[in-house]
């Protein structure tokens, strides 16, 4: 048996970096930046108002209220997108809609809420606003490049895409971005045992939840997910998809290869095998618990992980060896975070010179700590306490954690 460390770090060494690649904006969430964005243009672009409501020169609403409102002659209503078809002179008001340009003459807008419509001249009839206060130069007024000037530099290589950035970037008119490329991901089930789909179960059948918890577990650590289906306990068609996923017969080239299943000790744990003879793996039992069994290595030098079968074992291995390595692949930072958590319940083990990993709930506290309790059957056939889980308490060799002890938690979501 070989530690966790130590296999984590074979399996890192052995991992590299993708290459980067230009893709439109909308495909670059949760990516690595690898360019410079610099605003070639202000944002927002001209002068406009933050408000509906009325341009103005703030010198005439000097002395105005509700009890001696000023009155002015609306000379223009201005849209969003348009430009107003003169300057404003002393005296008048345009009628001003939000992000409208300001127009020229203009130094402050007053909120509709603070004026009075629906009056006309006696003169031409022409309609007339009453400012029910004085506001000051400026007022509501976005000047050009309030949010960013032009020629900032946004942000640098490295960031990481959230959705902020992706508004920011499509602002200042952005629309492909220099990335680290998504990882794509490969997943088999292995076991004539399993079934697809929703059909009747035969006798001895169980249903493939692996496969999809897998594919949904590397859509969430940010990798694009790749169904390769499902494979008999039959050693040359194991090899065969194997071989075929890993290199360039597949026509989908994948970067990184997960199977699940077929990595212990039994009779028709091919999958083990195959690795062996095909690729230069290791195979390795980890002291951990559960999901000790891991078949790592290369094929046509594509990284695989062959997970154990055991649906909570395999979700695990995922996190602790496959997660983290497709995360680096991708620049992104590998692990989840972890806090200290005080135990509510005794999270109970039994020596073994392993490391126990239980799945939990874990909750903040108002003060900034945290508690935590099991989150149900700790099995490892037993995937119901997996969703109920957010969290994987760390548990040290030994008896385990008593009520009201820290015990160190990996925080799932
Ligand atoms: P194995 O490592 O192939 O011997 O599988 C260990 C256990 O996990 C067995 O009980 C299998 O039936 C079960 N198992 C293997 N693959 C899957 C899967 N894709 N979905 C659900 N259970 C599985
Ligand atoms: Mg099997």
């Amino acid at each position: 048996m070989i530690s966790l460390e130590d296999a984590q770090s074979r399996i890192d060494a052995d991992i590299g970096e993708l290459p980067d690649v230009e893709v439109p904006l909308a495909e670059s969430l949760g990516l690595v930046l690898r360019q410079s964005v610099v605003a070639d243009e202000a944002v927002p672009p001209f002068s406009n108002t933050a408000m509906d409501g009325y341009a103005i020169r703030a010198a005439d609403s000097v002395g105005a209220s509700p009890e001696s409102p000023r009155s002015l002659p609306v000379v223009a209503v201005l849209a969003a997108g348009a430009m107003a078809p003169r300057p404003l002179e002393a005296g008048e008001a345009m009628q001003i809609m939000t992000g409208a340009p300001m127009p020229d003459g203009a130094d402050s807008v007053i909120m509709v809420e603070l004026t009075r419509s629906g009056a006309r001249s006696s003169g031409d009839g022409t309609a007339v606003v009453e400012l029910l206060a004085e506001v000051p130069v400026g007022n509501h007024v976005r000047p050009p490049g309030d949010d960013i000037a032009a020629g900032t530099v946004v942000f640098g290589p490295g960031t990481v895409i959230t959705p902020g950035h992706i508004g920011v970037m499509a602002s200042v008119g952005l629309d492909r971005v220099r990335v680290r490329r998504r990882a794509r991901v490969g997943v088999f089930s292995t076991g004539d045992e399993l079934a697809d789909g929703s059909g009747p179960l035969r006798p001895g059948q169980i249903r493939d939840s692996n496969r999809p918890t897998l594919l949904a577990l590397v859509r969430q650590a940010g990798a694009e997910p790749v169904d390769l289906g499902r494979l008999p306990d039959d050693e040359a068609v194991i090899a065969d998809a194997l071989r075929a996923a890993a290199g360039e017969r597949s026509g989908e080239a994948v970067d990184v290869l997960l199977t699940s299943g077929g990595v212990s000790m039994g009779e028709f744990d091919f999958v083990k095998r195959v690795l062996m003879e095909l690729g230069e793996l290791n195979w390795m039992q980890v002291s951990i618990k559960p999901a000790k069994p891991l078949a790592f290595g290369t094929l046509l030098g594509t990284p695989i992980f062959g997970l154990p079968g055991n649906p909570v074992s395999s979700a695990v291995s995922f996190e602790l060896f496959a997660r983290p390595a497709i995360r680096s692949m991708m620049g992104l930072p590998p692990q989840r975070p972890h806090v200290w958590a005080i135990a509510d319940e005794p999270l109970r083990r039994t020596p073994d010179g392993k490391i126990h990993f239980l799945r939990v709930v874990v909750e903040p506290e108002p003060d900034g700590s945290w508690r935590v309790r099991s989150a149900g059957g700790q099995g490892s056939h037993q995937l119901s306490a997996l969703a109920t889980a957010n969290g994987l308490a760390i548990l040290p060799d030994g008896d385990g954690v008593e009520s009201g002890r820290r015990v160190r938690v990996m925080v799932l979501d």
